[in-house]
């Protein structure tokens, strides 16, 4: 189906990898039915994603990649501190928030001044001021949390039922009401990211929403999807996974940010290991490890007797050995930003050891991989929870609370041991143990994953219920 002439779409994500990544998927999705796509971001953060969006797959398409000023200073966060990964500590981020408000009126302006007159917002769900922008321009607005569906219905049920009111310790565990799985979890694992008011204003901002889009697919979470539609009421569309929009090598390769490594050379090391073999290390676009948890995790990978491809970040203290020699026959070291999708889908991968970010875990998925999973904060735990116990694809590494790090500033002084990271990565990478079944049903979702978004598969006539849902309150809109 191509969309009809001026249905456009504006795309306003959070300025943190995990959302304009798969924002600017979903841009070029909608770019590909022949839909104006108008992408939000300011300059620094416009300057990042430009080589995946001046790729050869982009270029024809309908979409503008739009810079607003975005004052930093002027809120107390550092010059040029724009996206959030470039934040000194956690308590900015509520300065960061209060930041992205004064994107309100340049976008207004913005939008006042394009030919074509938007039809349709999809903002992410930690932006509740776009709510303003849909209200001026009388325009459809569905918002995006980049969490799967199974997430999004246990954050609505656990608030509907005030649970997290009724459990004392942050030890203590919880059960997720109105699931069609047992899911218990310990409260503080459950993110407490937001401050207490933004959290409202996001809920009043949804429920006063024309739906929700989804990055998943039917096929994973179609139990979920059904629940969340009778609970909430709400529309829901499911319409990935968004990365597999990401055709060919240039696209995949500077995936959200120009990759750190030659590719040929990371290539040419895969290509000389055999099928199923190698293990994947990746904690994401902001997870970090502390360095006495690095020693354990280098030790174990070394200890596994697997090869590995183990993505840091620049400033982590590696391990002395891994320092010395990045690069062996074992293992690679990838310090900075590793082209991801294109190394999962290589055949060579076996197995992905993951902190449980939605846009890795899913990319897991479509690469059929079973994964290790290792939650960091957030909505990683509940996306663990999803991976081992529902969709059964993954073996808990046994984290218990959740950890970050950020600037000087760490939580959670757990470690888990070398002896537990190697059971993991045995139960990962050996046949054994139910290992097998996983591998096969990993490998099942991969294939499902491809189908949802064929013409005609599952998420592309989503997409198509999508478009044809704005074509309709536009023509109702207008005729009014
Ligand atoms: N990513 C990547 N290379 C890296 C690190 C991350 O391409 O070196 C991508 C990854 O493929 C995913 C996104 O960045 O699309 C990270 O999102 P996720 O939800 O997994 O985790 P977050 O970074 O938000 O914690």
């Amino acid at each position: 189906m191509k969309a009809p002439p001026n249905v456009h779409f504006v795309l306003v994500p959070l300025m943190a990898q995990g959302h304009m990544i798969p924002m600017l998927d979903i841009a070029r999705l909608l770019a590909f039915r022949g839909v104006t796509v108008s992408y939000i971001t300011t300059p620094l953060n416009a300057a990042r994603i430009r080589p995946s969006f001046d790729s050869t797959a982009l270029s024809g398409l309908p979409i503008s990649l739009v810079e607003l000023p975005f004052p930093s200073a002027d809120v107390g966060l550092p010059e040029g501190c724009e996206n959030v990964d470039e934040l000194p500590s956690r308590d900015l981020r509520l300065n960061f928030y209060e930041a992205t408000k004064l994107l309100l009126n340049p976008l207004i302006e913005y939008l006042r001044d394009h030919r074509t007159p938007p039809s349709c917002l999809i903002t992410d769900s930690v932006l509740p001021w776009t709510r303003e922008v849909a209200r001026a321009f009388r325009m459809r607005r569905l918002i995006f949390h980049g969490f799967n569906c199974f997430s999004i219905l246990c954050f609505y049920n656990l608030h509907k039922h005030n649970v997290l009111e009724s459990v004392a310790s942050e030890s203590d565990r919880l059960v997720v009401p109105g699931l069609p799985h047992k899911v218990e979890l310990r409260k503080d694992q459950l993110p407490s990211t937001q401050p207490k008011e933004l959290r409202k204003e996001m809920r009043e901002a949804e429920e006063t929403a024309d739906g929700v889009v989804i990055n998943s697919f039917e096929e994973l979470e179609f139990e979920y999807l059904k629940t969340y539609r009778e609970t909430t009421g709400r529309k829901a569309w499911m319409i990935g996974p968004v990365s597999l929009s990401n055709k060919d090598d240039g696209d995949k390769n500077n995936r959200g940010k120009k990759a750190s490594i030659d590719e040929k050379q990371c290539f040419d090391w895969l290509e000389t290991k055999e099928p199923n073999s190698v293990v994947y290390v990746s904690f994401g676009s902001i997870g970090r490890l502390r360095p006495p948890q690095m020693e354990e995790l280098g030790s174990a990978l070394e200890g596994s007797g697997h090869h590995f491809i183990w993505v840091v970040k620049a400033g982590d203290a590696l391990p002395k050995k891994f320092e010395e020699e990045p690069i062996t026959e074992r293992w690679m070291v990838i310090r900075g930003w590793a082209p991801q999708v294109v190394i999962l889908s290589r055949r060579e991968i076996g197995g992905f050891v993951t902190h449980c970010g939605w846009n890795s875990t899913i990319e897991g998925l479509c690469a059929g991989v079973p994964m290790v999973t290792w939650p960091l904060f957030g909505d990683q735990f509940l996306n663990e929870k999803l991976v081992v116990d529902v969709l059964r694809v993954g073996v808990s590494v046994g984290v218990e609370s959740p950890s970050w790090w950020m600037g000087e500033e760490a939580g959670s002084g757990e470690v888990v041991g070398r002896e537990v990271i190697g059971m993991a990565l045995k139960g990962l990478m050996d046949g054994g143990d139910g290992g097998g079944e996983r591998r096969e049903r990993a490998r099942e979702f991969g294939k499902l994953a491809g189908k949802a978004m064929e013409v005609g598969g599952s998420s592309y006539v989503n997409v198509t219920g999508v478009i044809e849902d704005v074509v309709k309150y536009k023509s109702v809109v207008s005729v009014e």
